[in-house]
């Protein structure tokens, strides 16, 4: 199990090029590809672009002329996981039961599950971004296509071999099939571009189809190492002045879009965060040396209401599947190059308009039209583990209001 969940990648990597190869040579399959947030700022690496370089476009360009049918953003459900999460959050934190973990990155999940399972209860039951979208993908794309649910092939482009071995867990599937198909890392990817003979520095920009719509800066933002923290502050920030304004929210001033003091390369972050009256004790680490740090805090006693642990060195921008670090260029060191990653995702977020999770438009309508609540039965069976154990009142405000908080307002 420990090779599956490497987070770095170190010991072996099951590659899985030639069966999306051989669906791709398939007429009669319909491939879907997400990427996930960190992907559009380290694949230029590999081909001779600056460190950090955002290339979001040719990615996309290169993905449609590898023939992939659908080329989307694992960045929409890095929204729909930041509004899953808060509330669960927030129901939790009511009732008293934190620490609060995230839940995304699966090699952390190994880690509790392996060494700290008496902490199992305080993670998230949140699905990762990935495993939401291919739930998703696997119970309505089809039927918004038209297409036989059998011959809608899902795959994952993400940061490190760990995504291989979560895909692969049964709480990611139907026992016959799993939700995502095939998972390549950035490096595979890499090595299907050049086999295809693409000239990738050449490629135009080209958008993500948009079966799922757009992202919000907040999805972005989840390939640094405290950034899913950031972006459920935001969240929860809104909910809460919701709660407590709940007839003059609308004229309000908005919440607080930007959590700096969290951000950064420090391996382990302990902060207070105001949000409104509560004083919220957070901690973010990455890297498992700094994970287990986190554990030894709680055990001596510390209160720490949400922690965000990654298992690489600066989050996904650092994952074990990404182009390797520094290649041949001794001048830089790794951690140059993680913080030129992270800063192509801020930058990335900061020139969204849609900033806050909650007011992507899509997820609005998918709560509207599909799922109902966050939490909702519905959302518990596709976008949740289980164990799901928020039930505070903080559910009773709908993400489908109107927050008057867009960015830039
Ligand atoms: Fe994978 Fe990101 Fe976790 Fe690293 S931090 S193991 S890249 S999910």
């Amino acid at each position: 199990q420990c090779v599956l969940s490497c987070p770095v990648g170190a010991l072996t990597e099951k590659e899985t090029i030639d069966d999306v190869w051989k669906a791709l040579a398939d007429p009669t399959t319909h491939v879907v590809v997400q990427t996930a947030p960190s992907i559009q700022v380290t694949l230029g690496e590999a081909f001779g672009m600056p460190v950090g370089a955002k290339v979001t476009g040719k990615l996309v360009a290169a993905l449609r002329r590898l023939g992939f049918d659908q080329v989307l953003a694992t960045d929409f459900a890095a929204d729909l996981t930041i509004v899953e999460e808060a509330y669960e959050f927030l129901g939790r934190y009511e009732e008293g039961r934190t620490p609060f973990f995230t839940s995304c990155c699966p090699a952390w999940i190994k880690l509790v599950e392996h060494y700290y399972p008496k902490y199992i209860p305080n993670l998230s039951t949140c699905k990762s971004p990935m495993a939401m979208f291919g739930a998703l993908t696997r119970a309505h794309y089809h039927k918004e296509r038209g297409l036989p649910p059998e011959k809608v092939v899902s795959v994952a482009v993400m940061p490190c071999t760990a995504k291989k071995y979560e895909a692969a867990r049964p709480e990611h599937g139907d026992g016959t099939r799993p939700d995502v198909d095939y998972v390549l890392t950035t490096r595979e990817l890499v090595r299907m571009i050049r086999e295809a003979g693409i000239d990738f520095s050449r490629l135009p920009d080209e958008s993500f189809d948009s079966a799922f719509g757009e992202a919000t800066g907040a999805g972005a933002i989840f390939g640094a190492t405290g950034g899913v923290m950031e972006a459920t502050l935001r969240t929860t920030s809104w909910v809460l002045s919701r709660a407590a304004n709940p007839l003059s929210f609308v004229d309000a001033p908005p919440p607080p879009v930007e959590f700096r003091e969290i951000r950064g390369e420090t391996g382990l972050k302990l902060h207070h965060v105001k949000l409104g009256d509560h004083d919220i004790h957070v901690a973010v680490a990455h890297g498992t040396g700094n994970a287990r740090r986190v554990i030894e805090a709680l055990e001596a006693g510390e209160k720490i209401d949400f922690i965000e642990v990654m298992a690489c060195p600066g989050g996904c921008v650092g994952g074990g599947g990404q182009p390797i670090l520094g290649g041949r260029d001794h001048k830089k060191t790794s951690l140059d190059y993680r913080h030129n990653r992270a800063d192509a995702l801020y930058d990335i977020d900061s020139h969204k308009s849609l900033r806050y999770s909650h007011e992507n438009p899509t997820v609005r309508r998918l709560y509207r039209e599909i799922l109902g609540q966050p939490g909702s039965e519905l959302a518990k069976k596709l976008l949740h583990t289980h164990g799901y154990q928020s039930k505070g009142k903080y559910p009773g405000y709908s993400p489908l209001e109107s927050s008057g908080c867009i960015a830039g307002k």
